[in-house]
């Protein structure tokens, strides 16, 4: 079904539903569609459907999404790529080594690698500060 919006040669607006454009052109050539104000049968549809207008708004809030969604990831690929230059991979080792250079047993310095959730946990919990760094499919190379 297709909402049209309508309205007859008195400027009366009003909605109608029809199987298609065709199946409108059909029942107004027959005089089964008139305005429910006037009863007039000089039937026009507006430019304007409600219904296809709103799915345009959606497809442009959609395409803006993307937009900032790329943008996003592009910065977030920069930082981790600083990072990564700067700091040393310390690998699956990631929590045991943040502790230590925590408690000063080992040199201070900018490290990165992996931990499991529970690691990150712990390490938070004795206030570790540590940033999440993204992993994105081409890392994995
Ligand atoms: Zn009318």
């Amino acid at each position: 079904m297709i909402r049209f919006s309508l309205h007859c040669d008195h400027a009366h607006e009003f909605e109608g539903w029809f199987r298609s454009n065709d199946d409108f052109e059909t029942q107004r050539k027959r005089g089964f569609v008139s305005c429910p104000e006037c009863s007039s049968q000089r039937i026009e549809k507006a430019l304007m459907a409600p219904a296809v207008s709103t799915s345009r708004k959606q497809e442009k809030m959609a395409l803006a999404l993307g937009d900032e969604q790329r943008k996003m990831m592009a910065a977030l690929k920069e930082m981790s790529a600083k990072v990564r230059e700067n700091a040393e991979n310390v690998g699956d080792k990631f929590a045991e080594e943040a502790r230590k250079i925590h408690f000063g047993e080992t040199e201070a310095r900018g490290i990165y690698g992996a931990a499991t959730i529970e690691e990150a946990q712990g390490l938070a919990e004795d206030g570790i500060e540590f940033m999440p760094l993204p992993v994105f499919p081409d890392d994995r190379n």
